[in-house]
């Protein structure tokens, strides 16, 4: 599927509306890096643009410089079909603040397609998903002046008021199977980890066990991933949390497509 322009109508939160289009940033066929089902061949689509912006955002081209073109639901539903995989992740940027992500994920539903939704947590779904894989962003994602990868800490506000909305949070546990997973830079991040896993586990019925709690190394290399892996592995162990890897930076490192 090409990458064409920018898609000009989105807004500046990354949302636009395009006759039930979705503005795609690229689809492609890999297996699933990371989770629960990490190692299942797997279809991604990936949306352009997103409502935050985290200063290691590794889909720099859905965020902070969105680029891609608008496709509708059939044609999407086409280029799906012609791998073979019954697994499609529907990624981002964030793909529910675009309104057709529901219209394609109920189509894929309709013909029998497993559908994984990549999401910030700070948008609740309307749609049917097998798995939402919720990342919800803490406090080390904000674009401070001195991290920001495009200007001076123009998002760092908005960044922050808007990253964790723990009542959809705690609607989206309630209402999905799900997975949390967690960009871990280092231990310096295991207290809010901690603090908001208890906090959702206060707002909501739903059980949250400690295995569907997610611990992945940041890093967008094999060599970033060196220096984070065995920290963060640690952490799962001494925390009893899962561990995941990032199969595909391992496999690939980060070549484009995987
Ligand atoms: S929420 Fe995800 S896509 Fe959006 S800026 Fe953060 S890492 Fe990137």
């Amino acid at each position: 599927m090409p990458v064409a322009s920018d898609p000009a109508d989105l807004d500046s939160d990354g949302a636009g509306d395009h006759d039930g289009q979705l503005p795609i940033n690229e689809l492609f066929h890999s297996l699933q890096g990371e989770g629960r089902l990490a190692g299942v061949p797997t279809v991604f689509v990936r949306t352009s643009g997103c409502n935050l912006r985290c200063w290691f955002c590794d889909s720099y081209h859905t965020s902070w410089e969105p680029t891609g073109d608008w496709y509708g639901v059939d044609e999407l539903l086409a280029a799906i079909g012609e791998y073979d995989a019954d697994h499609v992740v529907l990624t981002g940027g964030e793909p529910l603040i675009h309104d057709a992500s529901g219209d394609l994920l109920a189509a894929l539903d309709d013909r029998g397609y497993h559908t994984t939704v990549e999401t910030n947590g700070t948008i609740a779904p309307d749609a049917p998903i097998d798995l939402a894989s919720v990342s919800p962003k803490l406090a080390t994602s904000t674009p401070t002046a001195a991290r920001d990868p495009k200007g001076s800490g123009e998002w760092a506000d908005r960044h922050e008021e808007r990253r964790l909305d723990l009542s959809t949070l705690a609607d989206i546990v309630e209402r999905y199977d799900s997975q949390l997973k967690f960009v871990v830079t280092g231990p310096e991040d295991m207290a809010e980890i901690e603090s908001l896993v208890e906090r959702l586990r206060a707002a909501t019925e739903t059980t949250i066990p400690d295995h569907r709690v997610l611990l992945m190394p940041e890093g967008q290399t094999r060599e970033q991933l060196d220096e984070t892996r065995r920290v963060v592995a640690e952490l799962a162990m001494e925390h009893g949390y899962r561990y995941t890897p990032r199969l595909h930076v391992d496999l690939w490192n980060d070549a484009p497509g995987t």
